[in-house]
């Protein structure tokens, strides 16, 4: 009898599953295994919002394959040493894995292949599972990623992407080999109650319902705060209970007008993987330097704690900053104009921003949140790197009557219009009724500020 092992790791889904099709095509017994991987949590990076929605896909994979006749086995502790433990007890000689994109994934799976080597097994990698194209797959002439994601969009429109694979219909685990209990998102406290729910179930659900009611419209309304339209499909690609290869060829059949919007937002998330990818650093260190001596000490602090509890004074910013940490998630233009603010108009490190927005998103991702914190601050792949969002324009155009606003910050109920985009310009007793502060710090100066930091003034 065969047997071959394969390990999940953001791909927690069975509906076009490279890895484990192939694990199934060439062995007799597969064993699907999934590893709480101590190196992931000393990197910080097991938020208890994801460890929750994490719960639910592991869940959720279980139930899945017990439907087919198996089961997940779930392990604990530094990933590499329990793969090759699994792979020994079930007598497997191959281990299938999705590529990783990070550069710890990296570095784990060339672990991974010498010690499976040492004792004789061979590591299958698979591509095109993560992201919908492989990052490599296209480059421009002289370098080995693009650094524009429009020329990027351009040639990975082009590309055929690969059929998607359906479901396995049956799944066969050896016997005796023993698991840890799967986690459970009762017993992790401090999350909040709107955080979404994952499991592939969930995900394919949701693709289904906001296809058929919301994606025609994507192209005029995903800028719309108050309308929320758009797809909230993050933490499934995060987690890959969706793949993103069947979402962008789902979209574009019958998609109708906002099908090609919404793939290139699929598209933006391949372009930042590609990016880490090539230059894994970057998830830490400015991928093009400014020369930036970003402010520190106290007020920057103080400022700084203003912004995560969203009473800076400015309606937008507050707003977008409540919503993150009511539901673990946010829109992507509060993602734009909270990041532009901390960065810009405070001048405080990119870092500190895309840490806290670590912290608590459910979507929480290193190649898209830490490369979009860089696209925001100037130091990525913008190519208008010093360009600064004014929270009360954008305000004023994507939540023109102020519904997003007064959704998440009660304080300014009952304010209608554009008004309460600026609460500083209302009458004196309107104004002192409010429980509301006033702005951290005055636009202009702020502008000032970045342009002389960046030289530009
Ligand atoms: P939709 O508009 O429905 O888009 C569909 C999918 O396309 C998304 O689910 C996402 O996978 C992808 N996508 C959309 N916009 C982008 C983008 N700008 N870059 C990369 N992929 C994109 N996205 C994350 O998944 N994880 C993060 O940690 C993350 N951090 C961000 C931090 C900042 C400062 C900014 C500006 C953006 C960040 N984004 C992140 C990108 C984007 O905001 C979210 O993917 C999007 O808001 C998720 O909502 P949605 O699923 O409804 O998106």
């Amino acid at each position: 009898m065969t047997v071959s092992v394969v390990l999940f790791t953001s791909d927690l889904r069975l509906h076009d599953h490279p890895p484990l099709r192939a694990a199934l095509d060439s062995a007799d017994r597969v064993v699907p295994l999934f590893v709480q991987d101590d190196g992931v949590a000393a990197a910080g990076f097991d938020a208890p919002n994801r460890r929750a929605f994490l719960a639910d896909c592991l869940a959720d994979l279980d139930a899945q394959l017990r439907d087919r006749g198996g089961r997940l086995v779930v392990r604990s502790g530094d990933a590499v040493g329990q793969v090759c433990k699994v792979a020994a007890e079930a007598g497997a000689r191959d281990v299938h894995i999705a590529a990783g994109v990070s550069g710890y994934a990296q570095r784990r799976e060339t672990r991974l292949r010498e010690a499976l080597e040492q004792d004789g097994r061979r590591l299958h990698v698979h591509d095109a599972v993560i992201t919908a194209l492989p990052p490599g797959a296209v480059t421009p002439a002289g370098s080995d990623h693009f650094a524009v994601f429009t020329p990027y969009f351009r040639r990975w429109s082009a590309e055929r992407l690969r059929d998607p694979l359906g479901a396995p219909r049956v799944v066969r685990v050896p016997d005796g080999i023993g698991s840890d209990a799967l986690p459970s998102r009762r017993g992790i406290s401090g999350i909040p109650e709107a955080l979404a729910t994952g499991g592939e179930s969930e995900g394919r659900r949701r693709l289904t319902a906001w296809k058929r009611s919301q994606l025609a419209h994507y192209e005029e309304r995903h800028d719309d705060l108050a309308a929320d339209a758009t797809s909230r499909l993050s933490p499934h690609l995060h987690f890959g209970t969706l793949s993103p290869a069947e979402v962008v060829q789902r979209a574009r059949t019958d998609g109708g007008p906002g099908a090609e919007a919404f793939v290139r937002q699929i598209c933006w998330r391949d372009f930042h993987h590609q990016v880490l990818a090539a230059r894994p650093a970057a998830s830490r260190a400015d991928y093009r330097t400014r020369h930036d001596r970003w402010r520190s000490g106290r007020q920057a602090e103080e400022e700084t704690q203003a912004w995560k509890d969203g009473r800076t004074g400015y309606p937008m910013v507050d707003a977008a900053m409540r919503q993150l940490r009511h539901e673990g998630w946010m829109h992507n233009r509060g993602r734009l104009l909270v990041a532009s603010f901390l960065t810009k108009t405070l001048y405080v490190d990119w870092r500190v921003g895309a840490r806290h927005f670590l912290d608590l998103l459910v979507d929480g991702d290193i190649a898209n949140n830490q490369l979009n914190w860089q696209w925001t601050a100037g130091t990525g792949t913008d190519t208008r790197p010093h360009r600064v969002l004014n929270p009360v324009v954008q305000g004023k155009r994507f939540d023109p009557d102020g519904t997003y606003v007064r959704r998440w910050v009660p304080e300014l109920e009952g304010i209608t219009g554009k008004a309460v985009h600026e609460p500083w310009k209302l009458s004196g007793s309107e104004r002192s009724r409010l429980d509301y502060p006033e702005p951290l710090i005055d636009l202009n100066d702020g502008l000032a500020r970045f342009k002389r930091a960046r030289g530009r003034d």
